[in-house]
């Protein structure tokens, strides 16, 4: 997985082959729903405690009009605060399952290529495909970022970091749906640039596949595969902490994300599912399955069989940059790729230990911070200094922290300065200083 020549160059670490067919886990006792994210506007919820819903029925609703729905046949039990993967609040709708899959009416747009622009843009929001093209309808109450024009779509058929195997797989598995979808997003996107981003094995296979679109191929180094380094690459400008390339006119959509629009616009049924990687030590190998939204990950862990014991830690996400969660009942959503449990013998936590000033961080780093330096000057709380040495370009690659001896939380510094700092300048904004 990482390779380093001689000691002296970059080690680099690279996305590994999978094999193994994708399986689908039973539907889930509950789940949980989160309708708010931090930051912005909460969706509305449509339904009460005590209201039986059907297995794809809006729960709550956007003030743009795309839905959340329900991934079960079931009892709302709880709307109220949860938690999100990063520990921080959301608002929440709990659903116990009491029966089968009871389905929604469906509303199903036949045929992908003959259907309008138009009726593509309804189609999505109402089956909660948080797409960027809105309709006509609600043009008066879009935001005025919502209104820029869309220049460039990124779509990623590449996955982040081991062990993660889901984004990849739209390229073979689940090819047809990919290609048809790419086909509608073509259509709505017009005239911008439609970028499809593909692991160099499979350019070939992705130019026969999907059409007047661009493919751009890459190799399976991490680094390859970071948003910001690959947007740097596609648009020539680097987006880092503070900038959102939407004022730019780009998006970055998932392979998942764009092949369920396909699949839900056929059946006229939203999406009720995501694909995951799990890792465990009780799994020979690392699987991918289908669990519904908002599966707790204790469900997941039971239905593969996987024994927790006292301390081990449950990581959301990869190997570099996933999040240890400190509840099993954590909800499965559309962010998350992967599920990796580490025995706590094999844990190595972070600790506040002094640094030894190897330079492994910096040598590393992508961007070429002083990662060291910068470090200290969040761990003492001087955030302004470590913004103006470089903090905000960080990447989120992670590798810092990977190879630190001292075991510092590097990369987690660098996010602590970048959101403090934020807030002392809103703070400042708002008391117009
Ligand atoms: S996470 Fe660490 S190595 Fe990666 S860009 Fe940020 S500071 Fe550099
Ligand atoms: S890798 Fe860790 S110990 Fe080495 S210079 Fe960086 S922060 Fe210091």
């Amino acid at each position: 997985m990482a390779k380093r020549i001689l000691g002296f160059l970059k080690p680099n670490i690279e996305l590994q082959p999978w094999d193994g067919e994708v399986s689908t886990l039973d539907p889930p006792d509950r789940v949980i729903l989160s309708i708010s994210q931090p930051g912005q506007m909460p969706f509305k919820p449509v339904v009460e405690i005590g209201e039986s819903v059907k297995t794809g029925e809006f729960i709550a609703m956007s003030p743009s009009r795309t839905g959340i729905h329900s991934s079960i046949t079931g009892k709302v039990s709880a709307i109220g605060p949860g938690y999100n993967r990063e520990g921080r609040e959301v608002l929440c709708v709990t659903i116990d399952r009491e029966s089968d899959d009871d389905f929604a009416a469906p509303h199903p747009v036949q045929n992908l290529v003959a259907a309008s622009r138009d009726e593509l843009i309804e189609a999505f929001a109402e089956l909660g495909f948080a797409s960027p093209w809105k309709p006509r309808s609600l043009e008066s109450q879009l935001s005025e970022e919502e209104k820029l024009p869309i220049t460039t779509v990124v779509i990623k058929a590449v996955d982040e970091e081991p062990p993660l195997a889901v984004q990849r797989r739209f390229l073979t598995e689940f090819a047809e749906d990919f290609s048809e979808s790419v086909a509608a997003i073509r259509k709505l996107a017009q005239d911008a640039r439609v970028v499809v981003v593909v692991p160099e094995e499979f350019a070939s296979r992705a130019r026969t596949l999907l059409k007047d679109v661009e493919i751009f191929p890459v190799t399976n180094d991490i680094l390859d595969c970071n948003n910001t380094l690959l947007l740097l690459k596609i648009t020539r400008k680097f987006y880092p902490f503070h900038t959102d390339p939407r004022a730019d006119g780009i998006i970055i959509l998932s392979a998942e994300d764009v092949a369920f629009a396909a699949r839900c616009l056929h059946k006229g049924k939203p999406r009720t599912n995501k694909l995951i990687t799990v890792s465990a030590p009780d799994l020979p190998k690392p699987v991918t399955v289908r669990v519904r939204l908002g599966t707790p990950v204790r469900f997941v862990l039971d239905s593969l069989n996987i024994q927790l014991k006292s301390n081990d830690r449950v990581v959301f996400g990869g190997l570099l940059t996933g999040i240890a969660q400190p509840d099993i009942e954590t909800p499965i959503t559309r962010t998350t790729n992967g599920v990796i449990i580490i025995p706590k013998e094999k844990v190595i936590p972070f600790s506040d230990a002094p640094c030894i000033n190897c330079g492994r961080c910096v040598q590393i780093c992508p961007v070429n911070i002083q990662v060291n330096l910068v470090g200290r000057f969040s761990e003492f709380g001087l955030f302004e200094t470590a913004v103006k040495n470089g903090s905000g370009s960080c990447v989120e690659c992670g590798l810092c922290a990977y190879v630190c001896p001292s075991r510092r939380p590097l990369m987690q510094y660098m996010q602590f300065a970048n959101s403090e700092f934020e807030k002392i300048m809103n703070q400042v904004s708002q008391e117009g200083v």
